[in-house]
């Protein structure tokens, strides 16, 4: 008798309900799931980009008419109220319509020019899919950070087997159902469940490449598992994301998105505001108005507050141990402190005056903590900004300095006057540098990234002077230089 597979649960973290329960699925049934993929990818392929958007505008249709479906059930296994979970799922969307629509004129075929010396080619890149995906996701935003690359996967023409985190499986479930309903056959999408052990498995798989969104400690372990198998890695980590507010900022403005960028979703959010660098002439100032705002948001169970539980109830001794490493090395509570861990709550927490080598200031906290330290110049905020070791996203806030200071930032992206706008613009590219990770999801580089370029060189006519033979002649030889000493300082590509 062969023994039942193993199991585990998804929780509700706001009432430690079990929700479902979903297999732990050994190496064998990835590599089964894999293979099955590399089947399914060739018809895929072979629809083209036409019949591809196809299918994936009418999974957008049907993901739009149960957009409520979605969210209570993201709200269920993260414990985000319903109004945050649609506007999730509603962003997940645009991207999916986006990636559909664009895929052709972006990965189409392009005409390079051959230059002088091969004048005879006709030289063109053609952009290939590359093959099956592994895409391995986070919990926070369950539907939003992994449809960032499987929608891109899918619209490049690539199969794709998913992984969600072990905190949000349904979510992720629903997503591959609901894909299954519009797809021509099995096996373009599928899933996969199960703790670590299985995303590792997925690494060790023949998958042609893996997404992976989560902590820069697990990205290292794929890379690494990857490494072996030469797969490449698109790597979406966390971030300790600053915000800059200048001398000229509209401070309301200012304070108002910076803490909602903080403390919404609980603060979990990698792009979240978690640092705020503000102008000495105006902290006092942005530090009133933000502190009178934060005393109005408070956690509570879906439907009940501002935002919802911790998720992952491990994230709760971070949060601690940050807040008091801050406190114990001078930095001072203006709204809150340790007692705002309420388990499995935390209520918004705002410091201020924190060493900047305090773990608050070095590490990610996600959580709603959000501190705040006063600079005299912006060449000193964007140095500070510039010191973590993280490089995510950055929001700065100045009426005539913005562009100026953002292009100053080392970070993937940069918001002016608002906060994380740029997630929602499926148009432009979503990653981060240094150890926020490397690739990008969304736009024209998100396609790319699923993709590979083959150059095709083709011989319209042959030349009477050989060069790539052994028949190349002495005359060949001199009319080479010949041609470059003419070109000196001139393109001969
Ligand atoms: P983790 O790194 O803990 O997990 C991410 C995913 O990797 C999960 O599906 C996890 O599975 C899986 N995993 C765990 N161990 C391995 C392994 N050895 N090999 C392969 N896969 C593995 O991150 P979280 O889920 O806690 O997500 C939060 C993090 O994600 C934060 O740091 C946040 O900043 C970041 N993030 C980054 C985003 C971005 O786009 N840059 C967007 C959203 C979040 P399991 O859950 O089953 O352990």
């Amino acid at each position: 008798m062969s023994a039942s597979p193993a199991t585990f649960e998804s929780i509700n973290p706001a009432t430690n309900q079990v929700l479902f329960t979903f297999s732990i699925d050994s190496s064998e049934a990835v590599n089964e799931k894999v293979s099955q993929a590399t089947i399914a990818s060739g018809d895929w392929v072979a629809l083209g980009y036409k019949g591809r958007q196809k299918v994936l505008l009418a999974w957008a249709k049907l993901l739009t008419d149960r957009i409520d479906e979605c969210a209570e059930l993201i709200s269920l296994e993260t414990g985000k109220p319903t109004s945050d979970a649609k506007l999730e799922t509603a962003l997940a969307i645009g991207h999916l319509i986006w990636a559909a629509r664009n895929a052709e004129p972006v990965l189409k075929t392009e005409h390079r020019r051959p230059g002088l010396l091969m004048i005879n080619m006709e030289a063109k890149v053609e952009r290939s899919p590359v093959g099956v995906v592994g895409v391995i996701g986070p919990w926070n935003y369950p539907i939003f950070t992994p449809m960032g690359s499987i929608s891109y996967a899918l619209a490049a023409g690539n199969a794709i087997v998913f992984k969600p985190s072990e905190f949000s499986p349904g979510v992720g479930a629903w997503i591959v159902k609901t894909f299954s309903e519009v797809a021509p056959r099995e096996g373009i999408l599928s899933l996969i469940t199960g703790l670590g052990a299985t995303g590792q498995a997925l690494c060790e798989s023949d998958v042609n490449k893996i997404a992976f969104t989560g902590s820069s400690r697990t990205a290292k372990k794929v890379a690494a598992v990857c490494a072996n198998g030469m797969i490449p890695v698109i790597l979406e980590c966390g971030g300790k994301d600053p915000v800059i507010v200048d001398e000229d900022a509209d401070i309301q403005q200012a304070a108002e998105y910076s803490l909602w960028s903080a403390m919404s979703n609980a603060g979990q959010t990698c792009i979240g505001a978690e640092r705020i660098y503000v102008h000495e002439k105006v902290a006092a100032h942005f530090t009133s108005v933000i502190l009178e705002k934060a005393k109005n948001v408070l956690p509570g169970a879906p439907g009940s507050g501002n935002y919802g539980p911790a998720t992952m109830p491990k994230q709760l001794a971070i949060i601690e141990a940050h807040i008091s490493d801050a406190l114990s090395r001078g930095g001072t509570a203006i709204l809150g402190g340790l007692k705002s861990i309420k388990p499995p709550y935390v209520e918004p927490v705002i410091l201020t005056d924190v060493p900047e080598d305090s773990s608050a200031m070095t590490e990610e906290t996600f959580g709603p903590v959000i501190i705040i330290n006063k600079v005299k110049t912006m060449d000193e905020a964007i140095a500070l900004s510039n010191a973590s070791t993280y490089g995510l996203a950055a929001a700065v806030w100045s009426k005539k300095n913005g562009e100026k200071i953002a292009s100053q930032l080392q970070c993937g992206m940069v918001s002016i006057n608002s906060t994380i706008s740029f997630a929602a613009v499926a148009s432009v590219p979503f990653g981060g540098v240094k150890q926020s990770g490397y690739g990008r999801i969304h736009g024209p580089e998100g396609l790319r990234e699923f993709t590979f370029p083959r150059t095709v060189v083709r011989a319209r006519f042959q030349l009477p002077v050989a060069f790539t033979s052994f028949k190349r002649t002495r005359f060949a030889d001199k009319l080479i230089v010949t041609i470059v000493k003419a070109l000196r300082g001139r393109s001969i590509g």
